[in-house]
């Protein structure tokens, strides 16, 4: 690893000062779990590393109907995991968290490096993009920015945050009444393993529990980036959700992906798995939604 010189700011207008100063040159920390790995691959060599950790100011969940949900960049998974609130009423968050690495990488790793890390393969972000989170950049120069987590990404590890931005909040809204989702993870393993495919799905129904007021997909693994499945929601709304629509949601979800063949799946089994596992999701969305037990 490439010598570095260390800050540890101990508030956040300490922070974006030396952000504004460091620009691209500088690296932030946050839990180091994908930082700290690039560095020693050298896929990355800052001169400069900002150490998040002691912002307390980004290290916080709160709750309320009017402001929906927020969340520090700095809340880790395990933190995630165990929160009452994510659990009772942003269940597929909660399911996200869970299923990144091992209990060890979800102590450390936290929200927002899974987020501005960029990878198409993060498994916290499907779920965020059914949420419809909004992400809060600050910086110096820019001032404060509110954008939708999925107009961030650009590419594989490449997103829209400035050197000098610094992500403060994640921003969710209070889910609609008659609202539930899920996330489910294909990887090789069970554990320890980045996924293979990666399918959150949300859906509203009407008071009638019938009727699809709302649908959202998002997906990881598939695509340079994480994506939502706009053409593939269409095909639910409005209408009574039944065993073939969800299969032809599915089938749409598969024409919006463009994955590629790597170590550890091929293209084409990734496709096939998408159209699994979008129709899986849907199901337990739409189990979930009707209050009913679940199916998983
Ligand atoms: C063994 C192992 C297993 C893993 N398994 C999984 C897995 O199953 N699923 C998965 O999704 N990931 C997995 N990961 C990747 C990693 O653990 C997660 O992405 C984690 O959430 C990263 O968080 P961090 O706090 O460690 O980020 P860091 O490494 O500290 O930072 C990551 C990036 O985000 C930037 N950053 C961090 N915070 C901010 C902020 N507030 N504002 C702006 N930029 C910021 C950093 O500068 C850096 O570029 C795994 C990693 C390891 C080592």
């Amino acid at each position: 690893v490439k010598e570095f010189q260390y800050i540890a700011p101990e508030n956040l207008a300490d922070a974006l000062s030396l952000t504004a100063h460091y620009g691209s040159t500088a690296a932030l920390l946050a839990g180091g779990t994908d930082l700290v790995v690039q560095m020693k691959h050298g896929a990355r060599a800052p001169s400069c590393i900002i150490n998040l950790k002691r912002l307390s100011d980004l290290n916080h969940i709160s709750y309320s109907k009017t402001e929906g949900l927020h969340i520090g960049p700095l809340v880790t998974h395990n933190t995630l995991v165990d929160h009452p609130i994510i659990i009772e009423k942003f269940v597929l968050l909660a399911e996200a968290a869970r299923s990144v690495g091992t209990f060890q990488v979800r102590e450390r790793g936290t929200i927002g490096g899974n987020i501005c890390n960029g990878s198409p393969a993060a498994d916290i972000v499907p779920s965020l993009i059914c949420l419809g989170a909004k992400l809060k950049l600050q910086s110096i120069t820019e001032g404060d920015k509110s954008v939708p987590i999925e107009d961030f990404f650009k590419g594989p590890q490449e997103t829209r945050r400035l050197p000098e931005e610094i992500m403060t909040e994640i921003q969710i809204p209070t889910m609609p009444n008659n609202t539930s989702g899920v996330y489910l993870k294909l990887g090789v393993r069970k554990a320890l393993e980045i996924a293979i495919v990666g399918v959150a799905a949300v859906i509203t129904l009407d008071d009638t529990k019938t009727t699809c007021l709302g649908a959202r997909i998002g997906l990881a693994s598939v695509a340079p980036t994480p994506i939502r499945c706009r053409k593939a929601e269409t095909v639910l709304l409005g209408q009574k959700v039944e065993a073939d629509t969800i299969k032809e949601a599915a089938r749409i979800a598969q024409e919006e992906t463009t994955p590629i063949s790597d170590l550890r799946s091929t293209a084409e089994y990734r496709r096939g798995m998408v159209f699994v596992l979008t129709a899986r999701a849907l199901n337990e969305a739409l189990h979930r939604a009707k209050g009913l037990a679940t199916t998983k």
